[in-house]
């Protein structure tokens, strides 16, 4: 089958390397891809959210299936899109319609799902500008740390974590008042803070049957010790040693299987993955997010471990047919490190050449924000390149990641010397 990935970071190198691996895709396409995917299928330049280029795009190179990378054409109802035109009816689109989409797309929205289904998370109320004093009076009756979350999408910017009161009702109407994060911090969400270790869950849906894929641990700051601004993730590290096998089943039986049982009794169509943001309370397993889609640094640890054709599985999420796959995991640990431009995630420069992915051994080197030019591999973007290796434990898995990042080189290049350090 022709199959075709919309986006363009390690996430989507890492699902093209995963899908060319199977027999069963013939051709592949990402769009827009990088320096990675130009490797290994076509790229193709548009837009993920012009839905008619990707239409036109579809039905120029007979596409069967169409594999949704990132969250934005997912909540801007790309899904809703190709069930609606005749013309496109008939492909297989991985990722929720636009209303499951919400999970995602609205903080509040995700809140209420949470509390509807009786899924463990914090206690929370959410205001708009009408309701600031109500806010304020609510942040008094919480004990710090204040969270603030902008409900819709802010690039992983729009949460607020504030140790002082005055500071986090100052921060609630800059929000709400002064749209610090634009239309996106018209509602905010005002959570109880919850003290405990973080991971990611991972679950593959057809809408009806589930498969759990392994966990993982992504490392959000810049520097090392997790200290300084946030990021899209500087590593991650596949599975997770504190989760636990009692753990795992407390997560499947209080939030997995309600979250599958709310979509289908809320009447949420999803076909894709869920990415469940876990906090680790004592033994309990809370819920702090939903994505609707793989994460990324995550994706570069967890496909990598599954064993499965991955058309397959996408196939059978299609078909409505997910239970009649049987998930096999490599028991190796997996970790990647990101490799990111100096300055980044403030302003950095693009245009450098990375040398030494010849010299690579051992490891994957899934590529992010690089592209090909003049035959050069130079960085296109703040994160550049997530370097996975496989290890019998996860410290091994480390050293060779670290070793072989070593032979590489760009002007600027920095990464964190600690991932899987805390383990
Ligand atoms: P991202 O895009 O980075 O996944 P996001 O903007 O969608 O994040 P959340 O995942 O909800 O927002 O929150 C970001 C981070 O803030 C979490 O990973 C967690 O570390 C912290 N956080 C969020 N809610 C809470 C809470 N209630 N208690 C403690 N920490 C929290």
């Amino acid at each position: 089958m022709t199959i075709l990935i919309l986006g363009s970071g390690g996430r989507e190198h890492t699902f093209a390397w995963k899908l060319v691996q199977s027999p069963l895709c013939q051709k592949l396409f990402v769009a827009p891809g990088n320096s990675g995917t130009a490797e290994i299928a076509e790229n193709i330049d548009l837009n993920v959210t012009d839905f008619e280029a990707i239409k036109n795009l579809v039905l120029e190179k007979q596409i069967d299936m169409v594999v949704v990378g990132p969250e934005d054409p997912l909540v801007l109802g790309i899904h809703d899109y190709f069930l609606k035109d005749p013309e496109l009816k008939h492909v297989a689109v991985i990722g929720p319609q636009k209303a499951a989409a919400q999970l995602e797309g609205s903080k509040e929205f995700a809140k209420e799902f949470l509390f509807r289904h009786n899924i463990p998370t914090a206690a929370y109320q959410s205001f708009d500008a009408s309701s600031l004093e109500a806010g304020y009076d609510f942040l008094e009756t919480l004990n710090p740390p204040y969270v603030l979350k902008a409900d819709g999408l802010a690039a992983g910017k729009g949460v607020l974590i504030l140790n002082d009161l005055a500071e986090a009702k100052a921060e609630l109407k800059s929000m709400l008042v002064d749209a610090k994060f634009g239309e996106a911090s018209s509602k905010v969400v005002v959570e109880e803070f919850l003290d405990g270790i973080e991971l990611s869950c991972f679950v593959l849906t057809d809408g009806k049957h589930y498969q759990i894929l392994p966990t993982a641990k992504d490392y959000k700051r810049i520097g090392e010790g997790d200290s300084g601004l946030n990021t899209g993730g500087m590593g991650a590290v596949s599975p997770v040693p504190f989760a636990t096998e009692s753990f795992l089943n407390k997560i499947e039986e209080r939030v997995v299987k309600p979250t599958v049982a709310g979509l289908q009794r809320d009447g949420l169509d999803y076909k894709g993955f869920i990415f469940i943001g876990i906090i680790k309370v004592g033994d309990d397993p809370k819920v702090i997010e939903y994505n609707v889609r793989m994460g990324d640094p995550e994706t570069e640890v967890v496909l990598p471990r599954l064993k499965n054709d991955l058309v397959e599985i996408f196939q059978a999420i299609a078909n409505q047919k997910l239970d009649k796959i049987k998930i096999e995991i490599d028991e190796r640990a997996a970790t990647t490190v990101m490799l990111v431009s100096g300055g980044y995630p403030e302003a950095y420069e693009k245009g450098k050449e990375i040398t030494g992915l010849l010299n690579l051994t051992d490891v994957i080197p899934f590529h992010a924000g690089a592209i090909l030019k003049d035959g050069k591999v130079v960085t296109s973007g703040g994160r550049v390149m997530a370097i996975t290796a496989f290890g019998n434990t996860y410290q091994e898995a480390i050293k060779k990641s670290y070793q072989n990042i070593e032979k590489l080189h760009f002007d600027k290049m920095y990464y964190r010397k600690d991932i899987g350090f805390d383990l």
